[in-house]
Formats: structure tokens, C-alpha cells, sequence
């Protein structure tokens, strides 16, 4: 019980990326851009092995954006036409590509990442995907016009795409929804439905992350402004109680989240945001700790998986491998306690 895992990124190398930047340009090319990649997935999965994660990732090395890493290999997403909108209901500027015909997957999108991190860990492996709201969110749509079909279009391929990876030996899919923190209205209408038709038929484990965005300045100064109490996932996690995913990710540490709200997802796991990703500052393990311990009030052990608050890519390589073993020592102070370390 309570086993330790990420969000999904990590900070990639300097010399595959530019440090410290979303949507960083790579700093290779061609052939030696693959190699690099691949190379840096195999350091993020060693370093989460060396840190005490259970259940790892790929670090998200291979992709430059989360969401643009799937978007790239579907039909119909026109990269030539890129236009800088508001996204999350305009808390940031972000250049999209747009949807300019009918959408089909060109080929599998992920596949050769999930093989080469299979071949290369015996621990329990994830995958992100962005989920179907998100990816709306995240690019201009000239052809649908039509946020809940274009979802629903999103959900087809995502759901073609997850169970080709599901195949190759992955133990968690786990779609990314920031988007459902900001369209609460938009999860009950069709947010949830577009969720089960991606996950369907999928046979491994299946979990929806949600959260409050990258410690960049524009989700920090968002957060400034939603009070003393975050209580966007009220309306969503009785919704996803009720669904079909198996686990929720959200965050929690140093967050104004009240935690017993994490009582409203009863019956699911739960993977508690236990390291802040906004901060430099690494967590102690007693710290780490106590937030689990927090959120133990209201989820059982067995179903509470320690996390990050959301993907580690904007900080820099010592502070992700410092937060990591930071999150694996202070599970297992709590393992220890409950007389199971
Ligand atoms: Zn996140």
C-alpha cells in the first residue's frame, strides 16, 4: 500500500531541451533527436527507480508538449496554421494548431514510447494521454465548431490509440484533464461521457489527472485569485465517482484543495499530489508525510497512491530527482508506520 508515482513529467536534459521552459524548442535534430529521446527515457526511468517510485513513467522525454505530443500524429490538425489564443478560459495565451477536417489518427502516436520503457523497467508502468476536454482546450477548431463533437472525435482516437498501448504491457493509462478544474459545467455535460468513450474496452487501469496547472506564473497568479478554499473538484468528483476510472490524480500539497473533499471520491484510488511542483523548495520526507497522513483521513492506505501535484518539466533536474526521493522516503515513513515498510 501506498505506493509512490508521478504525475507524468520530468525535467528533460539540457542538452536534449531547453531547461526550464514549457514547450521547450529541442536542441537536436533529426536522427540524433531520436537517440536523444530515447536515451533521456531511459535516464527518467533510472532515476525514478534509484528514487523509490513504484509505479513509473517515461517522464514524458519524447514529447515537447503534453498535449501537442499526441495532436502531432492525428490527421485533420493543421501545424501550418498556428494561432495564439486564451486557453483554460483564457488564464493563458498559447499558440494552437488548428482542426481544419475530419480527424484520424496517421499512425500510432505513442506506441514506440510505451514499448521502449516496457523493455526497460520491471516496476508498474504509466502513460499520459491528454484527455479529450484538454486537447479541446488546447488548439482552434475550424471544422467541427462544436466543442462537445470535436471531444467526443478526441475520445475515438484517444480510445484507438489506449488500447494499442494497453497491448503492449502498460499497467496504467491515465488521461490528463487540467480542463475539468476550469470547465465544471462542460465535465457534467459531456466531460465524463467523453472520458468513458476513451477508456472503453481499455483493460488496463485507468486514471483521469486534474489539476491546478504548472508552477508557471500565470497558474500561480490564477490560483491567487480563487480564495482561501479550492473547491473546483466538489462538482467533479462526484461525477467521477460514479464513472468507470479507477483512479483520480490531484493535488494537495501546499494547496488550499480542503482535503475532505477527497472523501467525495469513495470507491476509487486516490493519487494524492503529495510534492508541490510550483516550488524549488524539496519537501522533507516528514513533510511529504504528514500530507499523506492528511489525506489518510478521508482515503484508505490501500487506495492511496503518494504523487506530484502535477508534472515536474518547468523545474530544474536536482529539484525533480530531490522532490522524488522526497516523496518515496516519506511514503515509507507512513508504510512504516502502518507496520507494512
Ligand atoms: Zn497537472
Amino acid at each position: 500500500m501506498l505506493l509512490t508515482t508521478i504525475a507524468g513529467s520530468l525535467p528533460k536534459p539540457a542538452w536534449l531541451a531547453e531547461p526550464r521552459t514549457l514547450w521547450a524548442p529541442w536542441r537536436l535534430s533529426g536522427a540524433a533527436l531520436d537517440e536523444g529521446k530515447r536515451d533521456a527515457v531511459l535516464i527518467a526511468l533510472r532515476e525514478q527507480e534509484a528514487a523509490g517510485i513504484d509505479v513509473v513513467t517515461d517522464g514524458e522525454q519524447s514529447r515537447q508538449h503534453f498535449v501537442h505530443g499526441f495532436l502531432e500524429h492525428v490527421d485533420g490538425v493543421d501545424f501550418s496554421r498556428r494561432v495564439t489564443i486564451g486557453i483554460r478560459a483564457d488564464r493563458y495565451k498559447a499558440e494552437v494548431p488548428t482542426v481544419t477536417g475530419p480527424l484520424r489518427r496517421l499512425r500510432p502516436a505513442h506506441a514506440a514510447d510505451v514499448a521502449l520503457a516496457r523493455a526497460h523497467t520491471t516496476r508498474k508502468l504509466k502513460f499520459t494521454i491528454p484527455g479529450p476536454m484538454t486537447i479541446v482546450d488546447t488548439l482552434a477548431d475550424e471544422h467541427y465548431r462544436d466543442r462537445r463533437r470535436l471531444a467526443l472525435e478526441f475520445a475515438r482516437l484517444i480510445n484507438e490509440e489506449a488500447r494499442e498501448l494497453a497491448a503492449l504491457g502498460l499497467d496504467v493509462l491515465q488521461l490528463d484533464e487540467p480542463a475539468f478544474n476550469v470547465y465544471m459545467d462542460d465535465v457534467a455535460a459531456w466531460g465524463i461521457e467523453a472520458l468513458h468513450r476513451a477508456i472503453e474496452g481499455v483493460p488496463c487501469t485507468t486514471a483521469v489527472h486534474i489539476c491546478y496547472g504548472y508552477g508557471i506564473k500565470a497558474n500561480t497568479d490564477w490560483k491567487a485569485t480563487l480564495g482561501s478554499e479550492w473547491r473546483q473538484y466538489e462538482k467533479t468528483f462526484p461525477l467521477l465517482a460514479r464513472s468507470r476510472i479507477d483512479q483520480v490524480s490531484l493535488e494537495c500539497a501546499s494547496s488550499r484543495v480542503p482535503l475532505e473533499l477527497l472523501a467525495l471520491l469513495a470507491g476509487k484510488d486516490v493519487l494524492v499530489g503529495a510534492v508541490d511542483v510550483a516550488t524549488d523548495r524539496v519537501e522533507t520526507p516528514e513533510e511529504v508525510a504528514a500530507t499523506i497522513r492528511r489525506a489518510m483521513a478521508f482515503v484508505p492506505p490501500e487506495r492511496l497512491y503518494p504523487c506530484t501535484n502535477c508534472g515536474m518539466v518547468p523545474l530544474g533536474r536536482d529539484v525533480a530527482r530531490g522532490k522524488l526521493r522526497a516523496l518515496a522516503a516519506g511514503a515509507a515513513l507512513v508504510r512504516r508506520e502502518l507496520g507494512v515498510g
